[in-house]
């Protein structure tokens, strides 16, 4: 049963060792919420940090009860303890930021209107970007990639900084390192997918927690991502497909060389007729794990459909 709440925008922030960023992170959050117009809540997500962090949060929430703290025994990553935040949520809006400063909490408001302009989520976007080139560029070429593959035409899937209606953040699974793609999975579930441009300042305090390997991460979570978004209920259309090409290639290389043979030519230090069995069995192969995966799909297809929260399901 739904929880009854009087709040209508939460605030979800996720943070590893920020010491020195959460005390004025919070001041700043103060300047532009109102509990009278807006009654909300700041969801801190502790991700197991070392640091004092967990202490200057505790001493802040004895002062404020709107401030809820969620604390991670050990690290988790960022997709996960967003996940948390996220089941937390009370809010109608959910609003989500980096702890680090780098995000500015006045543009929340922005955020809530380009919401109410007829979206269920809108992420951020870094127009001016203020972080080191070798960062920047790298995730330009990311950005680029993931637009083109998904079909969604935002500039900057990864800011920390975006807006979603609530039954997003319920709806959404997050795992893994999938924070890079919250708007793919909001996209694969139907729900419609807005950007507005957002100041962005420099880290501060602390070091950023993600070295280059996010970028080879990024990607194959990219690949695995839209493999889903295409063929997660028909993985036989990809594998099956794939297998036909290589088993028919195959034979037709090895009808050749048979034709060849009955010619009197020998083909047994032939390249051609590795090529032909190893396209005949990679085909058969593949078209196997097609069928395997169909069964898989058949027997756990508890796949989630997207529908919309004012659909009479109840007969
Ligand atoms: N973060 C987290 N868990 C992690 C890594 C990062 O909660 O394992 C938080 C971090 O404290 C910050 C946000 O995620 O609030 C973004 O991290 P960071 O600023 O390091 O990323 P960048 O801005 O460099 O992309
Ligand atoms: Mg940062």
């Amino acid at each position: 049963m739904k929880e009854k709440t009087d709040i209508i925008l939460s605030v979800v922030i996720p943070f590893y060792n920020e010491e020195g960023s959460l005390e004025e992170l919070y001041q700043r959050l103060l300047k532009v919420v109102d509990k009278d117009l807006m009654p909300y809540e700041f969801i801190f997500v502790d991700d197991g940090s070392t640091d004092k962090s967990n202490q200057v949060m505790c001493t802040l929430r004895e002062s404020d009860s709107r401030i809820r703290l969620i604390t991670f025994r050990r690290n988790q990553g960022k997709s996960a303890a967003l996940s948390v935040g996220f089941q937390a949520a009370r809010g109608k809006y959910v609003v989500t930021m980096d702890a680090d400063l780098q995000d500015d909490p006045f543009e929340i408001p922005n955020l809530i209107g380009e919401l109410n302009k007829g979206f269920d989520l809108v992420s951020g976007w870094k127009k001016k970007r203020n972080d080191p080139l070798t960062k920047t560029i790298p995730s330009k070429l990311f950005n680029k990639v993931t637009s083109v593959l998904s079909g969604i035409r935002i500039h900057d899937f990864n800011c920390g900084l975006k807006i979603y209606r609530n039954e997003v953040v319920k709806e959404i699974q997050m795992y893994g390192e999938r924070h890079r793609f919250v708007p793919v999975l909001a996209y694969m579930q139907g729900f419609r997918v807005g950007e507005l441009p957002v100041k962005h300042h420099p880290r501060l305090h602390g070091k950023t927690k993600f070295g280059s390997y996010r970028f080879i991460a990024g990607f194959l979570d990219l690949v695995t991502l839209l493999f889903r978004m295409k063929f997660l209920t028909k993985p036989m259309h990809l594998f099956g497909s794939l297998g036909l090409l290589s088993l028919l290639g195959g034979l037709m290389i090895l009808v050749y060389l048979t034709i060849g043979w009955f010619h009197g030519q020998w083909i047994g230090n032939r390249p051609l007729l590795h090529i032909g069995v190893l396209g005949v069995v990679t085909g058969v192969q593949l078209f196997t794990l097609g069928l395997l995966s169909e069964m898989i799909v058949e027997k756990s297809s508890r796949t989630q459909l997207p529908l919309r929260e004012d659909s009479d399901l109840m007969l």
